[in-house]
């Protein structure tokens, strides 16, 4: 498929960070990434691993102008058994050809990307952090290449792959977030890109994220865009909520991105027995819940914290505390699941975790 993957070896590696130190997020890159290119007539083409470094395109390459641009993000981790696993890659690739398809780009064959992945992460394998709750991050992205101006689709393409070694997101443990309910800005809308997991509609988050941090708030809850009314998600995390004993979560609507932390997430509460609906709320919902004391727990979900406990919520003005600001139980059990299982300290008897 596509070719025999060339690999071309880094002769001057960087130095690698203080892996022990706080790495941060997205701050370290590794010494090599994949790339393959795309063009009409000819197809997904040229598979190849070379030194990380900067890519040139024609100023005119059309990704600059009209955003075509779609990207995935999952993590390598290094188990207790010094093995290197990826958690759900199969689950990324059918993502990336979703994403693609409603940018009009085109498709991979996702075995294919599955395989590329594994292949970068066992070319830079030394950049796998070892300290506890560590990973490596894995960007995949496409972008269109052709040079033009004329708004259409583009005929070339560029598949690139790069990776970065991150510390805990909870270097103290878990940590509640304050989340401000946004009420003026949209984030998506039905039948347009927001199920898409592609840049735009992260350009379209940056200016309402930033009046939150002024509010003392690390995300933007985004209600739908018409009613301004209905729950969709927080920034790039999906949300839960647990009312008198049953989880709720915002359904698929078109508008929300299918996450796969959320996915398993789901997955893991229906083998518990614990009730879970996915459905339309209205942050009416969550108001009554609040005022009735029936909102026992509110969560994001997302490949870069797993979960992270909502500590309040601000709601025109006046912030609703959840659960005190403590941590809930429900979430520290999917946490220490998860991550058990993405570490190997839990056995994986879903077949969630694939070997590099
Ligand atoms: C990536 C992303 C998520 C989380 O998806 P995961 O697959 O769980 O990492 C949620 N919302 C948005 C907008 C995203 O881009």
């Amino acid at each position: 498929m596509y070719g025999q993957i060339r690999i071309e070896h880094n002769l001057s590696c960087k130095a690698k960070p203080r892996f022990e130190e706080d790495l941060g997020f997205g701050r370290h890159f590794t010494d090599h990434m994949f790339m393959m290119d795309f063009e009409e007539g000819k197809g997904w083409h040229d598979p190849r691993i070379i030194p990380y470094g900067p890519i040139s395109h024609d100023p005119s390459a059309m990704v600059f102008h009209y955003g075509q641009a779609v990207f995935e993000g999952l993590k390598a981790f290094r188990t207790e058994k010094d093995e290197i696993v990826l958690f759900r890659p199969d689950q990324n690739a059918q993502r990336l050809n979703r994403s693609s398809d409603r940018l009009q780009m085109p498709q991979m064959d996702e075995n294919f990307v599955v395989g590329a992945i594994q292949t970068l992460v066992r070319v830079d394998a030394e950049w796998v952090p070892r300290k506890k709750g560590s990973s490596l991050y894995i960007r995949p992205f496409v972008i269109a290449t052709e040079a033009g101006l004329g708004v259409r689709a583009s005929s070339r393409y560029s598949f690139v792959i790069i990776m970065s070694p991150v510390g805990s997101y909870y270097e103290e443990g878990l940590q509640p977030i304050n989340i401000l309910v946004e009420s003026h800005y949209a984030r998506a809308v039905q039948g347009g890109t927001g199920s898409a997991k592609t840049a735009g509609n992260y350009a379209a988050t940056l200016k309402a994220q930033a009046l939150a941090k002024e509010h003392n708030c690390a995300q933007v809850l985004w209600l739908d865009a018409i009613e301004k009314t209905y729950i969709e998600e927080a920034g790039s995390m999906n949300v839960f909520f647990k009312i008198n004993g049953e989880v709720v979560t915002p359904n698929l609507s078109g508008s929300i991105l299918d996450g796969i932390t959320r996915k398993s997430i789901i997955h893991l509460l229906k083998e518990w027995g614990i009730p879970v609906t996915e459905r339309k709320i209205s942050i009416d919902d969550i108001v009554l819940a609040y005022e009735n004391g029936t909102l026992e727990e509110a969560f994001g979900t997302g490949t870069a914290a797993v979960v992270s406990p909502i500590g309040s919520l601000l709601w025109n003005g006046t912030p609703m505390v959840i659960n005190q600001g403590n941590i809930g139980d429900l979430v520290r059990r999917l946490y220490d699941t998860i991550t058990g299982i993405q570490y190997g300290r839990i056995e994986d008897s879903y077949g969630w975790t694939i070997s590099c």
